[in-house]
């Protein structure tokens, strides 16, 4: 799904991110639900965001 991305400040696409990296993010943030996480596939980007704020976290968090 193409959504604008913050880190590279352009509208790229996004996938769901799967069940590992959601409990990888679960354990990063402390968050109970990251159902409405979506991750930039641009090669090397990988930040994250949701369907409505494309800065959702006090800092950027890119999956490892
Ligand atoms: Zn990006």
């Amino acid at each position: 799904m193409a959504m604008y991305c913050d880190t590279c400040k352009s509208d790229e696409e996004h996938r769901r991110l799967s069940t590992e990296e959601k409990a990888w993010l679960r354990h990063r943030t402390g968050r109970k639900n990251v159902e409405d996480v979506w991750v930039c596939t641009r090669p090397g980007c990988r930040n994250l965001r949701t369907g409505f704020d494309k800065r959702p976290f006090a800092e950027h968090i890119r999956l490892p």
